[in-house]
C-alpha cells in the first residue's frame, strides 16, 4: 500500500492510500480511522486489514494530480540521519571512516512535503541535496535487535537530507546545518513493506535540473537499515511516526571542484525504485511562504 497525507480543499490535511490514478481519503470510508498519519501508524494493528480493503476494493476519491501531497508524517516525533554511510560519499567527504555509527538529528520543523519549496537560507549559499532512502517506524520499541528490525518498520520513503554544508562542518556538531526548515522533503507516500521485497536492493538516483547527480544503490549501504534500528534503540525509544535517512551515496554538490550548490529556481529530483520520486524547487529564503 502506499499512504499518503494531503490536503483537502480548506487546507484541512487527510489521510488517503492510492488507488490507480486516485487516492481514497480513509476518513470518508473508515468513519473512526486517526485523522492524522501518526495516529493511524500507532492504531495500524486495529485499522490495517480495513485500509487494505479499501486499496484494494474503492475507488478514487479524488485524482492525485488535483491534490497537493504533504509531508506523509507531518511533524514527526524525531528525524534522525545517519552520516557517511556509502562507501563512494565517504571518500569524496575526505573524512575519516566512523569508528561507528555517525548519528545527527533534523528537527522535526524541517519536515516538508515531497514537492514543496526547498528554501535557499538567508545565512548560507552553500546548499547541497542528499538522495536518501527513508523509513518510517511503526511500533513503540526498544533494543530492538537486527533480526527483529524488520518487525518494526512500517513503511519506506524518498527523502532529501538537504545540508547547509558550512552550519554543518564549521563545528564537530551537524544538527544545526541539518534542521533548516524546509531541508527534509519526503514522501511522496509511504509504502508499506509487502511492497519493498528488499529494502537493501533499491536504486537511487538524484537528479538537479535533470541532470544526473547520484546513482546508486541501496546494497551500498555500510550500515542497513535494521543495523540502524538496533544501534538506536539501544539509546531511545523510537516510536511511531519516527522518520530515520538512511545515509547518501556519492555524488553531492560539496564533493565537486568547484562545488556545485544549489541555487534559487535549481529543481531537485529523488528517485527510488519501488517508492517513486520527490521533486523540490529551491526558493530563496521568504517571511511569506507558508509551509506544510
Ligand atoms: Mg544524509
Amino acid at each position: 500500500m502506499k499512504l499518503v497525507t494531503f490536503l483537502l480543499p480548506g487546507d484541512v490535511p487527510a489521510t488517503g492510500v492510492v488507488v490507480d490514478d486516485g487516492i481514497v481519503r480513509i476518513a470518508k470510508h473508515i468513519a473512526d480511522a486517526p485523522a492524522d498519519m501518526t495516529g493511524l501508524i500507532e492504531a495500524w494493528p486495529s485499522f490495517s486489514e480495513r485500509v487494505r480493503q479499501l486499496a484494494s476494493n474503492t475507488r478514487a476519491d479524488i485524482a492525485l494530480d488535483e491534490v497537493t501531497l504533504l509531508a506523509p508524517v507531518l511533524r514527526p516525533p524525531k528525524i534522525l540521519g545517519i552520516g557517511l554511510n556509502y562507501a563512494d560519499h565517504l571518500a569524496e567527504s575526505g573524512m575519516a571512516k566512523p569508528a561507528d555509527q555517525l548519528w545527527f538529528a533534523k528537527m522535526s520543523t524541517s519536515a516538508a512535503g515531497p514537492f514543496a519549496t526547498i528554501e535557499l537560507p538567508r545565512v548560507s549559499e552553500q546548499l547541497d541535496y542528499e538522495a536518501e532512502l527513508a523509513f518510517v517506524i511503526g511500533k513503540r520499541c526498544r533494543h530492538v535487535s537486527r533480526e527483529r528490525a524488520r518487525d518494526v518498520i512500517f513503511g519506506y520513503c524518498a527523502a532529501n537530507d538537504v545540508s547547509v554544508r558550512d552550519w554543518q562542518l564549521r563545528t564537530s556538531q551537524f544538527t544545526l546545518g541539518k534542521s533548516f526548515d524546509t531541508h527534509a522533503p519526503f514522501g511522496p507516500w509511504i509504502v508499506t513493506p509487502d511492497e519493498i521485497a528488499d529494502p537493501h536492493e533499491l536504486g537511487i538516483r538524484c537528479f538537479v535540473n535533470g541532470h544526473k547527480r547520484q546513482d546508486s544503490n541501496t546494497r551500498e549501504l555500510i550500515f542497513d537499515c535494521f543495523d540502524q534500528i538496533e544501534h538506536l534503540s539501544k539509546v531511545m525509544t523510537l516510536e511511531p511516526g519516527d522518520v530515520i535517512l538512511s545515509g547518501t551515496p556519492g555524488g553531492v554538490g560539496v564533493a565537486y571542484t568547484p562545488p556545485r550548490w544549489l541555487r534559487a529556481g535549481d529543481r531537485v529530483r529523488v528517485e527510488i525504485d519501488g517508492i517513486g520520486a520527490i521533486e523540490n524547487v529551491v526558493r530563496a529564503e521568504s517571511d511569506h511562504i507558508i509551509h506544510q
